[in-house]
Formats: structure tokens, C-alpha cells, sequence
């Protein structure tokens, strides 16, 4: 699948950030996927793994060890369940990953209600904006064979973005000229590169006319306990089809990664669930 950037105007940090895209799909074929026209995720490490949990939680018990997962008997695979299912959360939070977020801001403001993780994120005080902005595709704009909003309305939406992105490229061209000019006749001091501070003053106001749909990148690191919570939040049927999407691709690489921890969550998530349609 291609990129589509949804533009044919490129700033600089969207071509670098096609360019890397296409790297790490070829470097972690396993571990990436695109999503939407210009989206990506990526599992780029993780810490710890089931046997990680066993130790961390008999160290209030027997203090016995185990290696590792292949050490595993029905013993600790029954514990590793007993653990999750009763809530004994602690253990779980030993185990973490880091992913690597390529999404619109309104998915990434959904995302970012998570409170316990932590997210470093691309800033546009620092650079310009990642041109690159999201564009419903077909099925993204269709409710049970119902089209919500036709091509005609999204070619309408694209020419409005693009000249949101437009006027941010303009203005910022005339604001460097200006600065240019003035540097040259001594009026104010000459300082090199991002930290200019007022091309920096000029690009966190002209951020602001910057949509939602803009895309932005950023690191996200969270533990299992956590993980568990955004995947019981973000894949169920009533999550925005959107955020739904990067959390689908998340639970893939996660079960992954951890098949054993992965099969216990969906356990424990489908004995909840009919625990709360017996209530
Ligand atoms: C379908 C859907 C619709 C939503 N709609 C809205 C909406 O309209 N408006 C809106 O504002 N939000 C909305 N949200 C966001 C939602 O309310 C949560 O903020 C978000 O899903 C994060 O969940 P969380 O708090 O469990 O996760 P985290 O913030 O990661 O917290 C994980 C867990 O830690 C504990 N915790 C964290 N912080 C505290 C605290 N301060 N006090 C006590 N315990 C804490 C809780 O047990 C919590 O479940 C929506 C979420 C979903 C999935």
C-alpha cells in the first residue's frame, strides 16, 4: 500500500517522515504496519515477558524463579491468569513497550486521555507541520453500506486542509523575510537554526491554524496493565473507528509478541464480559 500524504504540497518533515516510514517497514516487516492514507505503527521494543510477571509476583510467596517462558508448566500458566483475573495488577506493570505513533491529531487527542504512559511528541515549535493530513477512504466513511459523506464532500474537505496548510507556508515564508530583512539592517540579533526565537514565536502562532487531521508523530510507552485497559477501551465496537484501527494493529504485535499473555488477556476480557451480561 501506498502513502498518501493527501497533498501534492510537501514540508520538509513530511518527506523525511515517508522516507522513514518505508525504512522500518522494510527493517521490522513483523512489528509495523501503515494505517489510513498516511498513518503507521510500529512495536519498536518492549521489556520483560510472562516469566517477568511469574517472579515479580512470587517474591511475596515461594521466591521461586523461573528462566523463562519455556520453562513455563500449567502451574505458573494458571497463576499468570489467576493474577489478572483477580486484579493483582502490580506484576503486570513490570512488563512495557514502546510504539511508535504516526496519526492525526483528533486520534492522538483521543489517545492521549490515557493518563499512565508517556508520550514524547514531534513539536511544530521546533519544525513545521507534517503536511501529510488524514483522508477518509472509503470504508471509513461508510456506516452499514450507508456512504456518510460522499468523495464530493471529501475532495471539498481535502481543498480546505490543503489551504489551511497553504496559508501556514505563506505567512511563514513572509515572516522569515521579514526577520531576514530586519536581521541584515542590525535590528535584531542573528541566531542560527530552530532556535531563532522569532521564527520560533512565528511557528507556535501559525500552528494554531493547523487542523486536526494534520498527522504528527510521537513515541508511546506504556506497561501491560496499562496496554490491557487501552485495548478494552479502544477495541470495542462503539471506539471511533479511527483510534480503533491503531489499537487493532497495537493488539496484533502485541499477541506477537507475547502469545501466552496475550491469550490470557482475551481470556480474562471474555470472562468480564460475560460476568457483566450475567449481572
Ligand atoms: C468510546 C469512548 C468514548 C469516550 N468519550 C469521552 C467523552 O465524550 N469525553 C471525555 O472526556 N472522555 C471520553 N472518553 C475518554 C475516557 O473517559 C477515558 O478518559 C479514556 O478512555 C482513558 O481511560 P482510563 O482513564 O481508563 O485510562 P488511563 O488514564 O490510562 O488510566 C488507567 C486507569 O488508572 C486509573 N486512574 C487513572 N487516573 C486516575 C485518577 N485521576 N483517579 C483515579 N484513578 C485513576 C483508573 O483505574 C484508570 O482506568 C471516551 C473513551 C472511550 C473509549
Amino acid at each position: 500500500m501506498e502513502a498518501s500524504t493527501g497533498t501534492a504540497f510537501q514540508s520538509e518533515p513530511t518527506l523525511e517522515m515517508a522516507a522513514e516510514i518505508e525504512t522500518r517497514l522494510q527493517l521490522n516487516p513483523d512489528y509495523t504496519k501503515r494505517i489510513g492514507n498516511f498513518g503507521f505503527l510500529e512495536l519498536e521494543e518492549s521489556w520483560g515477558d510472562e516469566a517477568t510477571i511469574i517472579n515479580t509476583a512470587r517474591i511475596s510467596t515461594t521466591n521461586k524463579r523461573v528462566n523463562s517462558l519455556d520453562a513455563f508448566t500449567d502451574k505458573e500458566r494458571t497463576l499468570l491468569h489467576y493474577l489478572l483475573a483477580h486484579n493483582h495488577g502490580t506484576p503486570f506493570e513490570t512488563v512495557h513497550f514502546r510504539f511508535r505513533v504516526v496519526a492525526p491529531i483528533f486520534v492522538l487527542r483521543q489517545w492521549m486521555r490515557h493518563r499512565i504512559c508517556s508520550f514524547n511528541e514531534f513539536s511544530q515549535r521546533y519544525r513545521m507541520p507534517i503536511t501529510a493530513f488524514y483522508v477518509p477512504d472509503q470504508e471509513a466513511r461508510t456506516v452499514d453500506g450507508f456512504e456518510v459523506l460522499s468523495q464530493e464532500s471529501v475532495e471539498r474537505y481535502c481543498e480546505l486542509v490543503e489551504s489551511m496548510h497553504r496559508f501556514y507556508h505563506d505567512e511563514y515564508q513572509q515572516v522569515c523575510t521579514r526577520i531576514e530583512a530586519a536581521e541584515q539592517a542590525g535590528l535584531v540579533e542573528k541566531t542560527a537554526g530552530s532556535r531563532n526565537p522569532y521564527r520560533a514565536r512565528a511557528r507556535e502562532l501559525l500552528r494554531n491554524a493547523m487542523p486536526v487531521s494534520t498527522y504528527s508523530d510521537l513515541y508511546w510507552t506504556i506497561n501491560f496493565r496499562a496496554l490491557m485497559n487501552f485495548f478494552e477501551l479502544r477495541r470495542k465496537a462503539n471506539a471511533q473507528y479511527e483510534i480503533r484501527a491503531y489499537a487493532d494493529a497495537a493488539y496484533e504485535m502485541f499477541c506477537k509478541k507475547m502469545p501466552l499473555l496475550g491469550e490470557t488477556m482475551n481470556r480474562v476480557l471474555e470472562e468480564r464480559a460475560k460476568m457483566g451480561e450475567q449481572a
